[in-house]
Parts: structure tokens; sequence; C-alpha cells
């Protein structure tokens, strides 16, 4: 199937085709023919599922740009309002659509001038109700979505919510999208919807297949160095840690900082502004490491996550669901990992039971296979690598100086200590290792290996110029000084 085939508005098509979607969603395809009907619906599905497209793309397609509010958004936090705004702002600006991102702990001014600009309002239920109370803002939006609606009840705001609806036309057309369907969502469904249709995604595309879910069982005071080893083994792009409590990621963030990773620390006790400037380092790849809370994750949507890490294995399969959720998005693959004791063994059946997957049991990898992991990675970049003219001009520099096996070797060290491993008796690479992994590489990409070992052991000393090598590794870590367990190496790994 084909978006074509929905027949949307020409420009709301054009955004599609800009953002890159080639193939409709399960939740897209069953939704949005539903919706462009004209029915009131109730879909079951998670963030990660496209639904902010299925609502999205049929609603703004039926939108006039008339310069009133058309669509209103109701989402749980201010996150997710700033990242269903974002993704309505992609699929509504050809056609001239605004959108307006309502949200508390900010001032009114500026929000309410935005609504009276805006086609779309997304907004979170407290700051929205004051708005309507008070006569701030009148709205008369032809399409209301709940977006995450078990999220808003969990976290009390059904009395808002109901109120909300005292406030809009009776004449609309309602959408509620919600991870679970426990009674009190169908109640409320009840009492806002009419003659609603109801989508469901099947359990099989529930999880996505395309993470693969593992799981390792370590000792209570394990946790902590079994963590730091498997981020050193899989050394994820970008990651995010979950934890269940928030002094717990406090907790998690110093250690993970004192171990020279470069951290960030998401709950919700934090200052908006904080989480807002957080986020977007997470997002725009300043930070690779988010250590969070389940809370303060929710609805968080960043593309590339690779792995999604459980510090302790969540209380329930849900929030198992959710997690996970982050990583594998938008086609991408994903791991999900996560750490159990021997006593949390059972949690991990009754999740693989709920949520009708298999997760993998593995074992802590040794520090030797972390660093042969990293060698490999290491030896397949160098081989990957194009050789540039920069390059060549300056190995002819240093080679005023220094002969090429000592020059290989130098520039070797650099790069292995930017992939260092961390640990506290941590082995490192001795010269004669380097010269084996350059020799390898080599021999990968059809050059001669040649000259190993000529002058190994003397390979320090005389260089002379001022090596700034960059800071540590793809997390941000500095590098080891020197090479570790070989004193041959002399000083010359080290960086200042
Ligand atoms: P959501 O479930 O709305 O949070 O969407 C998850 C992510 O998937 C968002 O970054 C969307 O931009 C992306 N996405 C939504 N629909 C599609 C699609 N049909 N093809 C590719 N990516 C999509």
């Amino acid at each position: 199937m084909k978006f074509s085939d929905f027949n949307l508005k020409d420009t709301i098509q054009a955004a599609i085709t800009e953002a890159g979607f080639t193939e409709p969603s399960p939740i897209q395809r069953d939704a949005i023919p539903l919706v462009l009907e004209g029915h009131d619906m109730v879909a079951q599905a998670q963030t990660g599922t496209g639904k902010t497209a299925a609502f999205g793309l049929p609603t703004m397609s039926m939108m006039k740009a008339d310069g009133s509010v058309e669509g209103l958004v109701i989402v749980p936090t201010r996150e997710l309002a700033m990242q269903v705004s974002d993704e309505l702002f992609r699929f509504g600006k050809l056609s001239g659509l605004k959108t307006a991102t309502v949200y508390g702990g900010t001032p009114y001014g500026k929000q309410i001038d935005r609504i009276k600009q805006a086609s779309i309002v997304v907004a979170t239920p407290g700051r929205l109700q004051d708005l309507l109370m008070s006569g701030k803002i009148k709205i008369n939006p032809k399409f209301v979505i709940l977006d995450e609606a078990d999220e808003m009840l969990d976290m009390g705001f059904l009395d808002e919510i109901k109120n909300i609806f005292t406030y809009l036309p009776k004449e609309r057309q309602t959408l509620l999208f919600s991870a679970t369907m426990p009674n009190a969502i169908r109640k409320l469904a009840e009492q806002i919807l009419k003659n609603p249709k109801t989508v469901s995604i099947t359990k099989s595309e529930k999880t996505n297949t395309k993470i693969t879910q593992l799981y390792y069982v370590v000792q209570e005071r394990e946790r902590d160095d079994a963590l730091v080893r498997l981020i050193d083994y899989k050394n994820p792009e970008k990651c995010i840690i979950f934890c269940r409590m928030k002094k717990e990621v406090d907790r998690l963030v110093a250690h993970m900082t004192a171990q020279g990773f470069k951290v960030s620390g998401l709950h919700g006790d934090m200052e908006q502004k904080q989480r807002e400037v957080t986020i977007r380092a997470f997002k725009q790849g300043g930070i690779d490491i988010f250590i969070a809370t389940d809370v303060a994750a929710r609805g968080l949507d960043v593309n590339d996550v690779t792995h999604v890490f459980n510090y302790h294995i969540p209380f329930d399969s849900e929030s198992y669901v959710h997690r996970i959720g982050r990583t594998g998005r938008a086609g991408k693959t994903g791991e999900a990992i996560t750490l159990v004791s021997p006593n949390e063994l059972r949690t991990i059946k009754k999740i693989e039971k709920d949520v009708g997957t298999k997760m993998a049991s593995q074992v802590i990898p040794t520090r030797m296979e972390v660093q042969n992991n990293r060698s490999d990675e290491l030896i397949a970049k160098i081989a990957e690598t194009k050789v540039t003219d920069k390059a060549i001009e300056l190995v002819k520099t240093l080679q005023h100086d220094l002969d090429i096996v000592t020059i290989a070797h130098l520039l070797a060290s650099m790069i292995q200590s930017e992939n260092s491993v961390k640990g506290k008796d941590n082995i490192g690479l001795g010269l004669e290792e380097i010269a084996l992994l350059m020799e390898r590489a080599m021999t990968q990409r059809g050059g001669g290996g040649g000259g190993r070992n000529r002058r190994r052991g003397g390979g320090g000393g005389g260089y002379r110029g001022n090596r700034s090598g960059g800071g540590g590794n793809r997390h941000g870590r500095n590098g080891r000084s020197g090479g570790g367990r070989d004193s041959r190496n002399g000083g010359q790994g080290s960086r200042s």
C-alpha cells in the first residue's frame, strides 16, 4: 500500500514525500481511511508506531487553513507536546497550517499570540484548561485528538480532560489514542466519542521486530560494572539507560561521569528549561548517553537511538514495551538490553508472556572480548577509510623526522586511545598489538603489511610535534594515557 492510495491533499502528500515516508505503518493503514470518512475513533497504539501521522495526516488534509484553530491535540507531557507539534508542523507547512504548542511553566502571552495564528494547537491538559476557563482563548476545533490517553489518566488529568470538553464544540470529530485500554479509558471514550470505530494493532505488530531483545543475569553488586562493560562492548551511537527512580538516575549519572562517559540525566524534578536543553543536546548528538526515569522519557521521540538499557527490569510489561520502543524507530534496527538479578528472572518470563516475544539470555562479555570487539571495529573502520590528500601531506611532513613504521605506530596509538575501553584494571594494547592491527588493516585494504616490528620498541621518542589527540572516544571519554601494560609505548600514547 502507498500513501497516494489515501488521496490526501496534494500539499500533504508532498510533505509525506519530503519526510521520506514510503509506506504507511499498520496504524496509519487502518486509521487514515476511517478518519477521512469522518468517524470518531479509538486507537490502541504506542509511540513509535507512527500514530502522530495516523491522526495528523488525514485531519490536516481536511483543514482549510482559514486562520481559525481547526485541530486540537491534547497530550500528557510538555516533551510530547513539543514532539507532536514538530511532527505536525512538518506535515502542515506546505499547506499553510501553523501549529502552537501550549504547556505550563512558561509565560501565557506568547502562547496566546501563537494560538491566535495557529490552525493546530497541541496542548497539555493543565495549561489548556487554564486558558479556556479564564477565557483567554476561545477555540472551535473540528478535530480533537487525545494522545496517550492512558498516560493522561495515570497522571491524574481525568477531571481536567472532562472539563476541557465542556468548552469544545459538540460538532466535532474526536480521536482517542492510547497504548492500553483500561476500563477508565473505555468509559471516557463513551462520554466524549460518538459511535467510534476501533483500531488496534495486533500483538505481533505491537513490539517492533526490528528490536533485538537481550537480557543479562548479574548479581546486584555487579550491576554498575556490568552496565559499563556492556556499553563499552556495544559501543552504542546513542542510548537511553532506564532507571526506576530519580535518585538512581542521579547516582548513575555520577557513576558514569566518574568512569569518563559523557552522560546526561533526565527526571521529573528537573527545571523545564534544563529538560529542554538536555533533550535537544541528546537529539542533536551532543550527548550520546541519556539516563532517565520512565516518566521523564515518556513520548521522547528521538529517531536514532541504537540501544536501550534497562538498568533494572521495569515493574510491568507496559513500561517495558514503552521503554524498548525508544529504539528501532523509523525503520531502523535497535537493541534492548535488560540487566536482571537472579530473583528477577520471573519478571522476564512474565514480560515475555505478556508481550508475546522472547528475550535472549546473554553472558556479560569479558574485558578481553570487549577489547577484541573494539579492535575488530577499528580494523573494519581503518579498512574502509579513504586516504585523503591532507593525510598524504601530513605523512610526508612526519617523514622528515620519523620512519613510516613509527608514524603508523603513533597514529594507531592515537586512534586506539580514542577507542579505548574503560575499566578498573583495564588492558591496553601494546605497540605489538597496534602494529598487528595496522598490518591486518593494511592486508584487508590490499596494501602490503610489511615492516612490523622493524622499530618495535624504539617507536617513541623521536616525535617532536605537538600532538593534540582530540577528546576521547564516541562517548567523550578521555583515552587512557600511554599504552597500558606495554612500557615500550613510552610516553607516546599520552594525550594531555
Ligand atoms: P510516532 O509513533 O508518531 O511517535 O512516530 C515515530 C517515528 O516514526 C516518527 O519519527 C515519525 O516521523 C516516523 N514515522 C511515522 N510514520 C512513518 C512512516 N510511514 N514511514 C517512516 N517513518 C514514519
